[in-house]
């Protein structure tokens, strides 16, 4: 999968070609990552990007021709649809996540200040996609959390693929509590079963761990599996 970034600060995406899983992803050739510099397609020596609103009120606003240019740019070395982060957009969650890791391209169009001009959105803009119901500065971190979530459901980049349909949201619940060395720690005691060595009294607990937890934590997840049940 190609993964194209429309971005005024390129360099915050250090962090994920330099660590961790998105790291191993490109390292791997299952994912590949371009940055697009907006400021490459400015037209003065100052690399202007931004510029007053119209209508007057506080804030900038990203200027339409560098970030039409910029995404041109980009759509014509990675192919999918343009997402654009906004606090506004449809609410991204591992379904989402799921959907994005099966295209083979995909950019994500960062914006800054009070946000872009509203004819980018009209003229090159396929979906827009929030991380949540607060207001970040910049659509950069945004964009980091897609990236990872989405590489890390790419075939062959996590190590044992186990593991990913095994984390909370997969199977429409949490995941379970998790243990490892030393048995003992500040008096807790690993739960006994987990020593027992019987796998299938270890899946049964892990199973009533990761309902229990859901059914506490997020008994709306739990209404709507079974929800879905009924409907199949
Ligand atoms: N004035 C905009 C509004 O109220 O809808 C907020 C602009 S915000 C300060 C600047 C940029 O950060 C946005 O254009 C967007 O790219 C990004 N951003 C902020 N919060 C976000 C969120 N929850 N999800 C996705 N992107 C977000």
């Amino acid at each position: 999968m190609e993964i194209g970034i429309v971005t005024i600060f390129p360099e915050i995406f250090g962090a994920v070609s330099g660590f961790g899983m998105t790291r191993r992803a490109l390292e791997s050739g299952n994912l590949a990552f371009s940055v697009f510099d907006v400021r490459d397609y400015a037209s003065d020596r100052r690399r202007t990007v931004d510029d007053r609103p119209y209508g007057g009120g506080p804030g900038m606003v990203l200027t339409p021709g560098p970030l039409a240019e910029c995404i041109d740019a980009a759509r014509q070395k990675v192919s999918g649809p343009v997402v654009y982060l906004t606090p506004q957009g449809e609410q991204f969650d591992q379904g989402t996540a799921r959907e994005l890791a099966g295209l083979s391209g995909l950019i994500l169009l960062c914006g800054r200040y009070e946000g872009v001009d509203e004819r980018i959105v009209e003229t090159r803009v396929d979906r827009e996609i929030s991380i949540g119901d607060y207001v970040l500065s910049g659509g950069e971190f945004p964009a980091m959390v897609i990236v990872d979530a989405v590489a890390r459901l790419l075939p062959g980049v996590v190590g044992n693929e186990k593991s990913v349909l095994e984390d909370s949201f997969n199977e429409g619940m949490l995941d379970c509590p998790h243990y490892t060395r030393p048995e003992n720690f500040e008096g807790l005691d690993v739960p006994k079963v987990l020593l027992s060595g019987n796998h299938e009294e270890i899946r049964q607990w892990r199973m009533e761990q990761a309902l229990e937890r859901t059914r506490v934590r997020r008994p709306d997840l739990v209404r709507s599996a079974g929800r879905s049940e009924t409907e199949n």
